[in-house]
């Protein structure tokens, strides 16, 4: 599908994709990028990638394909630093779990003769790092690639081919709808998960249930990519946090009224729609 293939970013998603990509023959060969030379020779061990360097900009030379898969706000940096060296022709990808800021920065800076298709894979955990990676890790799930006037239709057939090779299921759609849906199915619950956890004490946590632990395993997710998410969804994310306040309110007044009916309703209701999600 492409003759060479550069990873930047060997973390969780970086290095499940050298390996799925390896595993799938996508590339001749695959560079990888990263910031630590550990993390070079780790993913070099697991054989996700063929070649590693420190360096973006001797990293991305020759090639077809460049996926930026660091946290969101250095997703941006390292763009400005490699736009002026990327091979006429070449298709650029990120996999940053908002949308809308990244590909107006990257579609306002990138060269004419160069494409842009922003994608999110929604496969992932709270765990971080090449230790992490899967060469399954996107196999059956969705991944959602972003339309702007600017995308180039070749380029953005040629990507969804790509994902599509992977196993995944490709969805279409703008970078602002992306951003909505997801911030109230990925984003409120980490907003929940981490407030929950950070209004317990110490006892309290010591002395834990399975309850706490499947609603808030996500809290133990990484602190600068979630920030960086957070910075840069800040509107929808703040609207949905005043929904779930409205609804967190709804509660407390029942239970302040002691309504046995309507807290049974509320809990029913919940019941109902949480059984419409599979696992
Ligand atoms: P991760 O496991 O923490 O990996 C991030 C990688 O970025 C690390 O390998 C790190 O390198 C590298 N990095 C950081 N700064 C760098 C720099 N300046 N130059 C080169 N490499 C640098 O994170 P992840 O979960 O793979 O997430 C990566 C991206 O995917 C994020 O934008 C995130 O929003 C998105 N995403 C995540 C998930 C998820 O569930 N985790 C799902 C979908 C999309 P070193 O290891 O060398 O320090």
């Amino acid at each position: 599908m492409f003759k060479r293939i550069t990873i930047i970013g060997l973390g969780l998603i970086g290095g499940s994709l050298g390996l799925s990509i390896k595993r799938h023959r996508f590339a001749r060969e695959v560079v990888g990028v990263s910031r630590r030379r550990k993390t070079l020779t780790r993913a070099l061990k697991i054989g996700a990638v063929d070649r590693v360097t420190l360096n973006s900009t001797e990293g991305i030379k020759d090639a077809d394909l460049i996926i930026l898969a660091t946290p969101i706000l250095k997703i941006i940096d390292i763009f400005k630093r490699i736009k002026e060296n990327l091979k006429e022709g070449c298709i650029v990808i990120d996999v940053g779990s908002t949308k809308n800021f990244v590909s107006r920065k990257i579609e306002k800076e990138i060269p004419e003769c160069v494409s842009y298709v922003g994608c999110h894979p929604m496969a992932g955990s709270e765990k971080k790092g090449i230790d992490f990676a899967r060469s399954d890790l996107f196999k059956g799930n969705y991944c959602i690639l972003t339309r702007t006037r600017d995308t180039q239709r070749e380029a953005l057939l040629k990507i969804r081919k790509f994902w599509e090779g992977l196993g995944m299921k490709v969805v279409i759609i703008s970078p602002e709808k992306h951003d909505r849906i997801i911030s109230s199915l990925s984003h409120l619950p980490h907003a929940v998960s981490v407030a929950l956890i950070n209004s317990l004490n110490n006892l309290e946590l010591k002395l834990s249930s399975g309850g706490l632990r499947d609603t808030t395993r996500i809290a133990a997710s990484d602190p600068e990519l979630w920030r960086d998410i957070f910075l840069t969804n800040r509107k929808n994310i703040l609207r949905e946090i005043g929904n779930f306040e409205k609804s967190l309110k709804i509660l407390k007044n029942l239970l302040k009224k002691s309504d046995k009916a309507g807290l049974f309703k509320f809990f029913h209701r919940a019941k109902v729609i949480r059984e419409t999600i599979s696992v």
